[in-house]
């Protein structure tokens, strides 16, 4: 299979949670994850009108990210969906366009003072760890809706992020253990999606952007209220 013909099936599965969970399918943004995968890739998805990508690495994505901007008439927009370590912070800001993985307030405060030194406002997401596995990055938020301690926590980092003025803060990110049977990841999306909705409502602020969802389980998450999907091997193949 060409990176085309997977892209037409994965679209083609978009349509079909879409239908399922009674949702349009314009609410779904594709986003290619090509980390690891050269330029060409990237070009061979824009070709059927793929605008964006995700990167997890900022060293592969600082050559990468230049190399295709300058192959192409106009640049697709790039996610950084990794892991981001304070120090990497001032190389992401010039190169991507919205970051999904501000995980504590010292990183988002340090996005927000590099955005305003470049004149801008990044958008961002704040990724929450729902799941509670220990190897995952992320706000801690397991059990939020049962614990007054955890909800108190996170409202309070959620509240300082939203203050800083460099920052637009679009939504959540998460990532779902692996299972083999995706149908077990539904309560982690769906619990994100009553988060969001739980502070957006307590907090008065819009969070249009709920990103979850990757090869695995994303049929999943669009039927729980993913509006965000990072898809990587269904499109690209298997990683090296
Ligand atoms: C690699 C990655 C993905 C894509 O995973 P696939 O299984 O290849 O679809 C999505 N999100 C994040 C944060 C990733 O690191």
């Amino acid at each position: 299979m060409t990176i085309a013909e997977n892209i037409a099936k994965v679209r083609e599965n978009i349509a079909a949670a879409c239908a399922r969970a009674g949702r349009d399918p314009a609410e779904i943004t594709l986003i290619a994850v090509s980390k690891t995968h050269p330029p060409q890739a990237v070009q061979a998805a824009m070709t059927v009108g793929v605008q964006h990508f995700g990167e997890n690495r900022v060293e592969e994505a600082s050559t990468k990210i230049p190399n295709v901007n300058a192959s192409v008439p106009t640049a697709p927009i790039w996610h950084m969906i990794g892991h981001v370590q304070s120090r990497k912070a001032k190389l992401v800001v010039p190169l991507f366009d919205v970051v999904h993985s501000v995980d504590s307030i010292k990183l988002a405060e340090k996005f927000s003072a590099l955005a305003q030194e470049n004149d801008k406002k990044l958008p961002i997401l704040l990724e929450i760890n729902i799941s509670g596995e220990a190897a995952k990055e992320g706000i801690p938020a397991t059990d939020w809706s049962h614990d007054a301690r955890v909800k108190a926590t996170v409202w309070q980092i959620v509240r300082e992020i939203v203050a800083l003025p460099g920052l637009e803060v679009r939504g959540l990110m998460t990532m779902a253990p692996f299972y083999d049977d995706a149908e077990q990841t539904r309560p982690v999306f769906a619990d994100l999606a009553a988060l969001r909705a739980a502070l957006s409502n307590d907090l008065n602020i819009a969070l249009p952007v709920l990103s979850m969802g990757m090869t695995n389980d994303y049929e999943v998450a669009i039927e729980e209220g993913a509006t965000w999907v990072r898809i990587g091997r269904a499109i690209f193949g298997e990683r090296a």
